[in-house]
């Protein structure tokens, strides 16, 4: 069967060479007569790839050297009880700006082990913009300043990165790392879940500026302490080999593609051929104010639930798959992570203009 063009919000479209370049190396990787997955990760072969999916991130996102990479389990949603339990070192306190879903997990998670302060929120017009920031409300005693880079379900981005006055900036970029580029400096942390931009689920990309490990709250079990896994170099214990490995496979693929700044090229191209069907469509519109607008997930409604219906059962029919819109946001959303070809857009908004002259 040929490839759809799958527009999941994660775990999402790879890159095809990439996947047919893990299936010829899968029953034998480099001679070694073993496939990856059955490599000890304590052996050479395994160390090898790790620190070259470490050296080559390093190199695509110009990680400085004073930050630690780890390559972790238990998804982003771990991330929102480690970051407190490792975080809340000196007041217990973090600054928080709430925009959707995620950062409604990470609050309550923080909430268990100190006092959250929510700066600003957009949940009144149910999270379709990025809340301005009164900087006079940042908290002086804050131990970092947590933030959800680009919201994959409400498909909101922010459009700057902001000044925290020195109080670590902690952001989840598990639907937007790679896609742009980024002055990683900036931050304390940053985390991503590797199902959208990175490879298979079952990896967690954690980036941590290397004073921030250690110290963490007396309760964190081995397992949460940033600082056990940086001593460790990422195997504390097993770690995810395979999903390292195609991680890899990604990474050395957006670097043949030009790295970073030709993905952010190629992905506001993307979303700019989305956005301006949608802004000029009678029939579909964008749920996101045109500032905050995701470059990797854009959600689109038509007003009917009925036409919704029709154009999701009709899209699946021609290849274009995956298009249901979260539950609270209704209608559709088109993930466009980097892997999905510009090609694949055009297609979709052929699609729809196609739908909307039919159905008019
Ligand atoms: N944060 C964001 C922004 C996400 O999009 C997701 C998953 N879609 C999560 C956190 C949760 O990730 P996981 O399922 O890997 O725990």
């Amino acid at each position: 069967m040929a490839r759809v063009y799958n527009f999941s919000a994660g775990p999402a479209m790879l890159p095809e060479p990439v996947l047919k370049k893990a299936a010829a190396e899968l029953v034998d990787y480099n001679n070694t007569g073993m496939s990856v997955m059955e490599m000890s990760h304590r052996g050479n072969e395994f160390i090898e790839i790790c620190s070259r999916t470490e050296a080559t991130l390093r190199d695509l996102m110009k990680i400085p050297a004073n930050y630690k990479v780890l390559f972790l389990q238990g998804g982003a949603s771990l991330q929102f009880a480690m970051v407190p339990m490792n975080l809340f070192k000196k007041y217990k306190k973090c600054d928080i700006v709430h925009t959707g879903t995620w950062t409604e997990k990470a609050i309550q998670e923080a909430r268990r082990y100190g006092t959250v302060n929510v700066l600003a929120s957009s949940e009144d017009k149910n999270f379709s913009y990025i809340p301005d920031l009164d900087k006079s409300r940042f908290s002086k005693d804050a131990d970092y300043f947590y933030i959800c880079s680009n919201n994959t379900i409400e498909g909101t981005r922010f459009d700057s990165i902001i000044d925290t006055g020195g109080v670590p900036l902690v952001s989840d970029m598990s639907s937007c790392i790679l896609s742009e580029v980024l002055d990683v400096s900036k931050f304390g942390i940053i985390f991503a879940g590797a199902q959208k931009n990175i490879g298979p689920a079952g990896l967690t990309i954690v980036i941590i500026r290397e004073d921030l490990a250690g110290k963490p709250l007396e309760i964190t079990p081995a397992m949460l302490n940033y600082e056990i896994h940086v001593k460790n170099e990422s195997m504390y214990n097993t770690p995810p080999t395979y999903c390292i490995y195609m991680a890899l496979l990604v990474f050395e693929h957006i670097k043949s593609l030009g790295g970073v700044p030709e993905m952010e090229k190629i992905n506001r191209h993307k979303a700019g051929l989305l956005y301006d069907f949608l802004d000029n469509s009678k029939m579909f519109k964008s749920t996101v104010q045109p500032r905050h607008r995701s470059l990797m997930n854009v959600p689109f409604v038509t007003g009917s639930d009925d036409l919704d219906g029709r154009f999701l059962k009709e899209a699946s029919k021609k290849g274009f798959l995956q298009l249901k819109g979260h539950r609270s946001v209704g209608g559709m959303r088109a993930s466009i992570y980097n892997a999905m070809p510009v090609e694949g857009v055009q297609a979709l908004v052929n699609f729809m203009k196609e739908f909307e002259s039919a159905n008019r």
